[in-house]
């Protein structure tokens, strides 16, 4: 996929701030501190345009980035952190809840995991959250970088098992450090946003 341009769009905790054109769009979502800033960065040859290492506590918000001026990349807010209050939390469930129950463009909602661990049980919630909405169920395994390549198969076994996947080719071992599976993973967007 050639990038010719990438901007940040519109920063939304509701629906009256979602950009208003209706260019498809693919949302992800998971874990703070998971890679989900610097996957969408690497897919789009920027460095820092998704903010990485958010903050505990800081602001949730959904973060749009446009792409060539055709699609959009959408950054979900992530979950997680230990000491959030319910408040935030329920919070948190609301913002996404509205975007996932009302985006007509949404395409795809793509769930991004640590292919180093097992998915928490927030990842599960998550993972059929997205399912009972229609979506395939596209599974990123990130930082793919910090284990031999001969361990992947056993760590995606254990992402598909957790999440109860029965199709191998929905779970994609990725990094963002040398861009592994990149094209691969535009091979499978690029239908969504056509
Ligand atoms: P986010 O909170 O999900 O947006 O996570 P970030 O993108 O900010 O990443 C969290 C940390 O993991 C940062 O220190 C990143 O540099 C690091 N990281 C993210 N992706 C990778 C990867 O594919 N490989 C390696 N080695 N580190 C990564």
């Amino acid at each position: 996929m050639k990038i010719i341009k990438s901007d940040l769009n519109s920063i939304a905790v509701s629906p009256k701030q979602y950009p208003e054109n209706n260019l498809p769009e693919i949302a992800f979502a998971g874990r703070s501190n998971v890679g989900k800033s610097s996957f969408i960065n690497s897919m789009i040859n920027r460095k820092n345009l998704a903010r990485t290492s958010s903050k505990p506590g800081k602001t949730r918000t959904i973060n749009f980035y446009i792409i060539n001026d055709e699609f959009r990349f959408v950054d979900l807010p992530g979950y997680g952190y230990a000491q959030v209050s319910k408040v935030e939390q329920e919070k948190w469930g609301h913002i996404i809840d509205e975007y996932l129950s009302t985006r007509e463009n949404l395409r795809e909602v793509i769930l991004i995991v640590d292919i180093r661990h097992e998915p928490t049980n927030q990842d599960l919630m998550m993972y059929n959250w997205i399912k009972s909405f229609g979506f395939k169920g596209i599974v990123i395994a990130t930082k793919a970088d910090k284990i031999s390549k001969g361990n992947w198969q056993k760590s995606l076994k254990i992402i598909r098992k957790k999440l109860d996947i029965k199709d191998n080719s929905l779970v994609i071992p990725y990094s963002s450090s040398n861009k592994l599976n990149k094209e691969q993973i535009w091979n499978l967007l690029k239908p969504l946003i056509e």
